[in-house]
């Protein structure tokens, strides 16, 4: 139950670039583009005019993470444009959305990314001279949005199972060791966010932090049952903090995505966690 509709664009539904600039507005050329009235950055990928450097953009194999070189033609590429946009777009809060070349003019809707790092590579500019290039390493922000509700048992019964709340809350707040390479980094990553659901259950406590009633049933193994949403935009940090996610009774969670309030209801959660993580702190 992810959502897939921002402004009511389709997972894998094929757009004419230029419907979606009439749109969006933003550069029409090029990988990157950065529309100033809108919140997002429009990736895409595999674009033959900027992007014919025999690298191609698209899923590593190895790291399960999803390449995309940044954009400059000649020397260097730099933390500038569309590049700096990429980078930045958590602190900025920017949606990134994905698309990909599958003719001339006609782009394939991938879903909205998150950027999780980048590294850089050799690969000759446009005069064929050797570069640093940046690639940057996105997963999907589905991923982030914990509303699989299947593996409550595997939380509660996770490693992190004897440890308190406030010690859950130190492990869960730890940024941890800087990983040095990208599949590292994806581990350590999912790792963090596995770690941050424990603790927004933990935290809940079998109680839903939206409605406040208990948790509807208790599952199998006698865990009360909740599922951990995803809080959309904060203004600091990335979606892997601690005040980023609520534990809601399953009433609450379809109300947040598809209720009439749904965004107000949001912003509610939002600052009740914020509020809640102050007297914890
Ligand atoms: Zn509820
Ligand atoms: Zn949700």
């Amino acid at each position: 139950m992810t959502d897939n509709t921002i402004y009511d664009l389709e997972i894998h539904k094929e757009y004419r670039r230029r419907d979606l600039h009439s749109v969006f507005k933003g550069q029409m050329q090029g990988g990157i583009s950065t529309p100033a009235k809108y919140d997002v950055v429009l990736l895409f990928s595999s674009n033959k005019s900027s992007n014919i450097y025999s690298f191609e953009d698209g899923w590593n194999p190895e790291t399960g993470l999803y390449y995309y070189v940044g954009e400059g033609q000649v020397g260097d590429m730099t933390f500038q444009g569309g590049n700096k946009a990429i980078r930045d777009h958590l602190i900025d809060n920017k949606h990134l959305l994905l698309f990909k070349y599958v003719r001339q003019g006609i782009v394939k809707y991938l879903g909205e990314f998150v950027c999780l790092n980048h590294h850089c590579i050799l690969l000759p500019d446009r005069d064929n001279n050797e570069r640093n290039a940046i690639v940057f390493e996105l997963v999907p922000k589905s991923d982030f949005d914990y509303e699989t509700s299947e593996d409550v048992d595997e939380i509660y019964s996770s490693e992190n199972y004897e440890l308190s709340l406030e010690q859950l809350r130190l492990k869960a707040m730890n940024r941890g060791d800087s990983a040095s390479t990208p599949l590292e980094r994806k581990q350590v990553y999912y790792k963090r966010c596995n770690i941050i659901k424990q603790y927004a259950l933990r935290r809940a406590n079998g109680v839903c932090e939206g409605c406040g009633l208990s948790a509807p049933f208790y599952t199998d193994k006698g865990n009360p049952f909740l599922e951990v949403h995803h809080i959309d935009r904060i203004a600091d940090g990335g979606p892997d903090e601690i005040d980023a996610v609520v534990a809601l009774c399953p009433n609450c969670h379809r109300k947040v995505h598809y209720g009439q309030d749904g965004p107000q209801f949001n912003e509610f959660l939002r600052q009740k966690i914020k509020s809640i993580e102050n007297t914890l702190s």
